[in-house]
């Protein structure tokens, strides 16, 4: 599933594309993803402007001139594809790109690109609220704090984990205490702060809230791996595997040092890694 640099990274190939482009059309060749379209939906986007394409968690969220924000989430498999119509902005014009296999959304744009939303398994979500009540929409209410925006930090960790025994692992992929970290990033950066992903999680917090410092150093290395994932990803297509510990299960850890072994264990039905060396507590 994308974790917060891959929605990121769409979120940068999009933007340019539809921001200040109008919806000529809206192409929708189902009734719904994972639940319905919104009602009326194209009727709701054909004519509105893009004013920005930003990222809420993994909410990719869109700006409208009419006052609602288009709501999109990739899902298990979602992908978008940008294509250029022959004549940029000729409505008339059809798409150059053709029609693929579990493409259910397509957006043309006055830009001349058409956007277009791949989505296999169905998982993804499209869905439109009044940009001024998103705080209102039951997927962002609960959201926690951006990882990469100030208002993340040591003391804010500490404060959403306090007395919760849950093990950290677990804690870190639940959306309000932080939002977009998953399954990969969560592993990367317990490694890199040298933290037991089997430890409770109020373990980084003193009784009363306050961050001991395993919390400050797991807030920097949260914000560290995702900001070389973006890099990465922003990078280029080549997916080439710099994990740390994700998905290198029996190979040496990689902390200059360490003689530790990556190690695979399932936590909450999904899997860990980490190093049993290193990542003691
Ligand atoms: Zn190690």
């Amino acid at each position: 599933m994308p974790e917060l640099p891959e929605v990121e990274a769409v979120r940068r190939r999009l933007n340019p594309v539809m921001r200040d482009a109008r919806f000529d059309q809206v192409i929708l060749r189902r009734e719904g993803l994972r639940r319905p379209f919104p009602h009326d939906f194209a009727r709701r986007l054909r004519g509105r402007t893009v004013r920005s394409v930003n990222r809420r968690g993994k909410y990719l969220l869109a700006d409208l001139s009419s006052g609602e924000t288009l709501l999109m989430h990739l899902g298990m498999s979602g992908s978008f594809r940008i294509s250029q119509r022959r004549n940029g902005g000729a409505a008339r014009r059809r798409t150059a790109d053709v029609v693929r296999p579990h493409d259910h959304v397509t957006f043309e744009m006055s830009s001349g690109a058409s956007v277009t939303f791949n989505d296999p398994r169905r998982f993804g979500v499209m869905d439109l609220a009044p940009s001024s009540d998103l705080g209102k929409h039951p997927a962002l209410g609960a959201i926690g704090p951006e990882p990469l925006s100030p208002a993340f930090s040591g003391a804010a960790l500490a404060r959403a984990v306090a007395g919760k025994r849950t093990s950290l692992k677990a804690a870190l992929l639940d959306q309000r205490v932080v939002a977009g970290v998953g399954n990969i990033y969560a592993s990367e950066a317990l490694h890199l702060a040298g933290l037991s992903p089997r430890q409770q999680a109020r373990s980084i917090a003193t009784p009363s809230g306050e961050p001991r410092p395993s919390a400050n150093r797991l807030a920097a290395a949260i914000k560290t791996v995702l900001r070389e994932a973006i890099d990465r990803r922003s990078a280029g297509p080549y997916r080439e595997s710099r994990f740390r510990v994700y998905d290198r299960e029996g190979q040496l850890c990689a902390r200059t040092g360490c003689r530790g072994t990556i190690r695979r264990i399932t936590q909450t039905g999904r899997s860990t890694f980490y190093c049993g060396a290193c990542q003691k507590r």
